[in-house]
């Protein structure tokens, strides 16, 4: 990829200077440049000039370049050359971009990471990615027996497993109790405003991605029972407790967060410690999505789709894992209800996102990466990686939706189309009717 870039840099560079046509002087326009960049790699394709219907100014331009004096693209000054070669349409976007749709990508690898003994979290929120208002994103590591201490936030708070063992618990309002295990590929949802805790287990405690439906959460806000306690006047906790003066002088004075403890005894130990069926949460929190059936599974790929439909606890947060074999498409389509949210978990991509007013940009993702598709914008994601990618589609929503660019084509009259694309009804039908989510490549 990145010799063809060069290429590209290198031959397809457009005159940005000052350009004398008849009198009048033009200024340059970037705009114009990455338009004009449309004509391809070569000067030979410059002739192609009139059949993609560039406006005469810019036919004119061209005619007068001489393409081997053009340093229109040439950049001499300092270059971050790691970054360029990992995201090489962000420096130089292909010739089908144009204009400004905000930052679409970030990166965990480049978030501040809050290391404590037992473990360390970073998070992805709209203060580095500012035209994502919905969701936030954290990743979290915990040791085997730290816990995530017991806490509370104004967020619902989604989650999937990325890597060894977790016991979390929620206490509901009616004083039940939900206590669970969960592995790599399991889900869990805790309402707003309910108490949790999360625990690191055996062998090597665990990692794992945190989803919340406020685009400016932070982690460094949750509601906290060390702070509670801490700020809580003595005398309170006493008679709150029904505590003598010298139990409540043992009380934590200082946030814990995140802290090492012993491992805890079995799941059903702890079950039967806290009471048994008696106070047995009636809801279930926790899903195992990496043992549910794919939604649909195709030669290029799978979607597996959780949301409120299968996972009711889940009113406000639905989820795509999506998994791209290498060439593969995830087709031309928008979200109608919501934007997007975007965690690459492996592998890598490229993606377009196409707006109104002509816009467009492209960008290049990577395991660790995040990715921003404002709501009803068309994009696809292409895996350019020689392994499979994997990534979620996260949306503030009840209910994940889409449409489908082929869809809509193939279910509109065959004779509407060919008026817009100027395609035979032998080419109409050759696009695919029904939604595909994933097209082999
Ligand atoms: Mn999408």
């Amino acid at each position: 990829m990145k010799e063809v870039e060069k290429t590209a840099i290198g031959s397809d560079a457009e005159v940005v200077n000052e350009v004398t046509k008849g009198d009048e002087v033009h200024k340059p326009n970037t705009e114009g440049f990455s338009r004009r960049n449309f004509l391809g790699v070569s000067p030979t394709v410059l002739a192609t000039a009139a059949l993609v219907g560039l406006t005469a100014q810019a036919q004119d331009t061209r005619d007068t370049r001489k393409a081997d004096k053009d340093t229109s693209a040439s950049d001499p000054g300092p270059e971050n050359s790691p970054l360029l070669d990992e995201n090489p349409s962000s420096n130089m976007p292909p010739p089908t971009d144009h204009g400004d749709i905000g930052p679409i990508w970030y990166s965990f690898d480049l978030a501040h990471k809050r290391v404590q003994e037992g473990g360390w979290t970073h998070e992805v929120n709209s203060k580095v990615l500012p035209s994502s208002k919905d969701l936030t994103g954290v990743n979290m590591r915990l040791t085997a027996g730290s816990f995530r201490e017991f806490h509370w936030h104004t967020a619902d708070e989604w989650a999937i497993m990325e890597y060894g063992n977790a016991r979390v618990t929620v206490l509901n309002p009616d004083g039940t109790m939900f206590i669970d295990d969960v592995t790599k590929g399991d889900l869990w949802l805790f309402p707003a405003g309910y108490p949790l805790s999360i625990q690191g287990l055996g062998p090597d405690g665990c990692q794992f991605l945190l989803v919340f439906d406020e685009g400016d959460f932070s982690e460094d806000g949750t509601f906290l029972l060390s702070e509670t306690i801490a700020h809580t006047p003595r005398n309170i906790l006493a008679k709150n407790f029904r505590l003598d003066p010298s139990a409540v002088a043992k009380l934590p004075t200082d946030q814990l967060y995140i802290f090492p403890a012993k491992l805890p005894q079995s799941l059903a130990q702890d079950k039967a410690a806290i009471g048994g069926r008696r106070v047995e949460s009636p809801i279930r929190y926790t899903f195992k999505m990496s043992s549910m059936a794919p939604t649909r599974k195709a030669p290029g790929g799978e979607v597996r789709i959780v949301d409120s439909r299968n996972f009711p606890p889940n009113k406000n947060i639905a989820a795509a894992l999506v998994t791209l074999k290498p060439g593969a498409l995830r087709e031309l389509h928008w979200h109608p209800n919501a934007s997007e949210w975007q965690f690459w978990l492996a592998g890598k991509g490229r993606m377009t996102i196409i707006m109104n007013e002509g816009r467009a940009r492209t960008m290049y993702f990577n395991a660790n990466d995040v990715g921003f598709v404002p709501r009803v914008a068309t994009h696809y994601i292409e895996n350019t990686g020689t392994t499979d990618s994997t990534f979620l589609e996260m949306f503030k929503a009840d209910q994940f939706v889409d449409v489908s660019l082929n869809n809509w084509l193939r279910h509109a009259p065959p004779e509407a189309v060919t008026s817009h694309l100027n395609l035979g009804p032998e080419l109409i039908a050759k696009i695919p009717a029904e939604k595909e989510l994933v097209i082999a490549g």
